[in-house]
């Protein structure tokens, strides 16, 4: 193994060495080229080395590379944050920018907090979220968060949170119990953990609008969330909605909440926003949220020293406006019916492949030993790390996961590829990923 001071992902393991990138393709030292299927992990909706980006990028580190937010504002963070609530969900009023998803998550959680302090409710201290849902690994992100692996070492250092069942039709759905029907129960279960918890005691319920990293992307049954809201409304909960994953154009419309028909108090943003060429997240909030603070104490008590950091925002603002110049909500769309058809034609009399679930261009594919069963593989076989060694091994990035259905047990793939790719490099995916899949599942 080649000697490090890089503390790895993986202690044992060196990755290969990355050294260039364009479109969806990234080359390492030795030459061999990876197509991005998975934009890393959903992030790089324009695939690598888009030039307008990159000009953009320039532009900004020659005229002004960073200004602390304690002395100064800027131009292109004024520019975006104008972008973001036109664009945004009914109602928005303000951003908040950070530098990644996780930031985003600790901000919006201590935002939800802070305004029921400004409005006479500090009684309200616990957060409720979902099972099998990732918010980051921050100690409040994680809290939130729902994998039981991520969190257990930590588990006696995070703050209190309660967990409701995620919306996983694949294996929560009752075989009497329609769509809408199944919704309804989560939401009543939702309801009845709030009141558990204790009148005026929950702050916010903290959900991904699709669920993505940890559990395959979960896509929410029909009027689910629209009953999410209407608990949360019932008993003046907030709601977030974490579409850091699933956000910014990748279910193809630029917010997935948008296909739910409802907008929630703050909207955490990451990944996408940016496209990978530059770190950044935001919180995109209510009118009444901002109103409460700016009416109380007349700032929101937190604060980061890369706050709205121009080089970041310049890049964040330079991916949105080729997404919308170059019509790339539609592409999504277009492109995210043809690689469900591919997947479908590839995998569909696939002995281990259980479920293939998605939106737009955020699909997942659920791995079972027995179809008729749902059966998992054994979590000892670490299929989800064999099938990402394989993938690679034949020039394919996805991004698989193991864990599936709770925390330990099922392992799942998940494709978010480039906004940019092609119809051809689609049907490169799925041929990779069916030789991969083949060459990782265990032939007993
Ligand atoms: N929230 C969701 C839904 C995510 O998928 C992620 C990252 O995968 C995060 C939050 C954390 O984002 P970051 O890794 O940028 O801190």
């Amino acid at each position: 193994m080649r000697s490090t001071h890089v503390i790895h992902r993986h202690l044992h393991q060196l990755p290969p060495v990355a050294v260039a990138g364009d479109g969806v393709w990234i080359t390492d030292a030795q030459g061999h080229r990876y197509l991005d299927a998975s934009g890393g992990a959903a992030v790089s909706c324009l695939g690598h080395g888009h030039p307008d980006v990159i000009a953009a990028m320039h532009a900004q580190i020659d005229k002004l590379a960073y200004a602390h937010t304690s002395f100064f504002t800027t131009e292109v963070a004024e520019e975006l944050a104008d972008r973001l609530v036109a664009t945004g969900p009914e109602g928005t009023s303000h951003v908040y920018f950070v530098s990644g998803g996780s930031e985003a998550v600790e901000a919006a959680l201590k935002m939800a907090r802070q305004y029921f302090v400004e409005t006479g409710q500090p009684e309200r201290t616990h957060f409720i979220a979902r099972r099998q849902s990732y918010h980051g690994n921050t100690l409040g992100a994680l809290a939130v968060g729902g994998n039981a692996w991520r969190r257990e070492p930590f588990a006696p250092i995070l703050v209190e949170a309660t967990h409701v069942s995620p919306c996983y039709p694949y294996r929560e759905q009752l075989q009497d119990e329609t769509p809408e029907q199944y919704g309804q129960r989560l939401a009543n279960e939702l309801e009845t953990a709030i009141e558990r918890v204790g009148r005026n005691k929950v702050i916010a319920f903290v959900a991904e609008t699709v669920g993505g990293a940890t559990a395959g992307v979960l896509v929410p049954v029909p009027g689910y969330f629209k009953a999410v809201r209407e608990v949360c409304d019932r008993h003046g909960v907030l709601l977030i909605l974490d579409e850091v994953m699933c956000g910014m154009g990748r279910t193809g419309t630029l917010h997935a909440c948008e296909q739910e028909e409802i907008a929630p108090d703050l909207l955490v943003v990451a990944k996408g926003l940016g496209g990978g060429y530059q770190p950044i997240g935001a919180v995109l909030a209510q009118r009444r949220i901002v109103e409460a603070m700016t009416a109380g104490s007349g700032f929101f008590q937190h604060g980061h020293t890369y706050l709205g950091h121009p080089v970041a925002c310049a890049a964040s603002l330079a991916v949105q406006k080729v997404i919308e110049r170059d019509g790339l909500l539609a592409k999504v769309r277009e492109r995210g019916t043809q690689l469900v058809q591919v997947l479908h034609e590839t995998f569909d009399g696939h002995e281990h492949i259980g479920d293939i679930r998605g939106r737009g261009l955020f699909w997942g594919v659920e791995l079972v030993r027995d179809r008729a069963t749902k059966t998992p593989f054994d979590p000892a076989h670490k299929l989800h790390a064999r099938i990402k060694r394989e993938a690679m091994a034949r020039g394919l990035m996805v991004y698989p996961m193991g864990g599936t259905v709770d925390g330990r047990y099922g392992d799942h793939v998940l494709l978010a590829p480039p906004f940019v790719a092609s119809e051809d490099d689609l049907a490169i995916v799925a041929e990779r990923l069916h030789g991969a899949i083949q060459a990782a599942v265990p032939h007993s």
